[in-house]
């Protein structure tokens, strides 16, 4: 019986200690997250008042902020550890690129340029 109530503690505790970490790596997340979004509305208002044209598909507007890499190695690597996750997301943050809003294509040049 002794035994058995040890074994349920455990469980109790591992199951805290699990809830616990995950809330961390979500509020972990969401602070970067954050940052970041203020930083892309930062960079938008410098950048995002020249209208661009996109060369594939010849679309004339704002252009959209896309970054590298891929959400879901983000996710994987978020869940493999706390550490890969927080790099792989900064350096996601640190490659911001502009992308065509119509067709995500990347060759868009300013309207003014010849
Ligand atoms: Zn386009």
């Amino acid at each position: 019986m002794q035994n058995q109530l040890d074994w349920v503690d455990f469980v109790l505790r591992s199951l805290n200690f699990i809830i616990l970490l995950s809330l961390l790596v979500l509020v972990l997340y969401a602070l970067i997250k954050l940052i970041s979004h203020i930083r892309k509305r930062k960079s938008l208002r410098g950048l995002h008042l020249a209208r661009m044209v996109c060369k594939t598909c010849g679309h004339i507007g704002q252009p959209d902020i896309s970054m590298r890499g891929n959400l879901a190695l983000e996710i994987l690597l978020w869940l493999c550890g706390i550490v890969p996750g927080v790099v792989y997301t900064l350096w996601r943050e640190q490659n911001l690129f502009e992308v065509c809003s119509m067709c995500r294509g990347k060759s868009i040049i300013p309207m003014d340029s010849p």
